[in-house]
């Protein structure tokens, strides 16, 4: 079986501004790399706009309406210093969070063995009623919760090796035992969550926080130690990955130094699991990763490897 891309051009069109670091050339870098043979095998289909149903698990429908009415028709609103709407973020938005659910289906119906959803903006900092970080849906919180409902996978799990801490994903788990977020992140750093202490309601969050300046011996220690033994021992049905790379090296936003070969481990590591734990189903969702060409590499690499080549 086969691994599955999922993009859609509109996630291209949200534009935050032309100095802002969530920029439309990230995903054009990461396309532009997915077009050599190396490729050729993937399966790849158009993100669809999420529906309001799938939205509604996470986010109540005052918000998305909220979300929705502040789309500019020209020009640019912002939200916070960070996020930003333009004509065409309602779109990539909708498409983004839809875009892990189709991977979802795609998965969980085995047309494919795993997926990646390349799709911006962000997600993992948006909570349920607030929009932060680049973030407005959260688009893998809304992929775990449409595996839950529709295909019956009790439980879900995400592993966010993202540079910064996955507030949003955090906070909506918080109170769901059958919910489990896993974070590496450089800590301090913002938004300020992912202290070791915070556990959630269940003990069913795990913070590995990691200091500025650590590298790929800190992060695999972190993993093999803590990560990788906490998602056996929760056994879920479906896991996903909040893939952001800006924990590697030549990030401007971030101070570790991951390199490519250190996803590439990782990855490999959380696909044991999924085979061990549920039937090999990943769905990996890109979240940030700001260099654009370490991007473009990573994402290149981590593909490769859920294809298995
Ligand atoms: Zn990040």
């Amino acid at each position: 079986m086969s691994t599955l891309l999922i993009t859609h051009h509109d996630c291209i069109e949200h534009e935050p501004g032309d100095f802002h670091p969530e920029h439309p050339d990230r995903l054009r870098g990461v396309m532009r790399m997915l077009e050599s043979e190396d490729f050729m095998l993937l399966h790849r289909d158009q993100a669809p706009h999420a529906d309001h149903e799938q939205l509604l698990r996470v986010h109540p429908l005052s918000y998305i309406e909220e979300i929705m009415g502040m789309v500019p028709r020209e020009g640019h609103h912002s939200i916070d210093g960070d996020t930003t709407l333009s004509p065409k973020t309602g779109e990539a938005a909708l498409r983004s969070a839809g875009g892990v659910c189709a991977a979802v289906d795609a998965v969980a119906l085995k047309q494919v063995r795993n997926a990646f959803v390349a799709v911006r903006p962000p997600g993992h900092h948006a909570e349920r009623s607030r929009a932060m970080g680049f973030c407005f849906f959260n688009n893998v919180a809304v992929g775990a919760y449409h595996a839950r409902a529709v295909h019956g996978f009790q439980k879900v799990a995400v592993m966010d090796w993202d540079v910064h801490h996955g507030n949003g994903t955090q906070h909506i788990f918080w109170d769901d035992p059958d919910a489990f977020y896993a974070s590496t992140h450089q800590y301090p750093l913002w938004p300020g969550t992912g202290a070791a202490d915070e556990c959630g309601a269940h003990n069913n969050i795990l913070n590995c926080p990691l200091p500025a300046g650590a590298g790929g011996a800190e992060f695999r220690a972190a993993m093999t130690e803590k990560v990788l033994p906490a998602l056996r021992a929760f056994n879920p049905d479906i896991l996903f990955i909040s893939a952001g790379f800006d924990a590697h090296g030549r990030d401007p936003m971030a101070n570790m130094r991951l390199t490519v070969a250190d996803f590439v481990w990782a990855t490999e590591e959380l696909l044991q699991v999924a085979a061990e734990c549920c039937d090999n189903r990943v769905v990996s969702v890109m979240e940030g990763g700001y260099d654009i060409v370490a991007l473009a590499a990573c994402v290149a690499a981590h593909i490769r490897k859920l294809m298995g080549v």
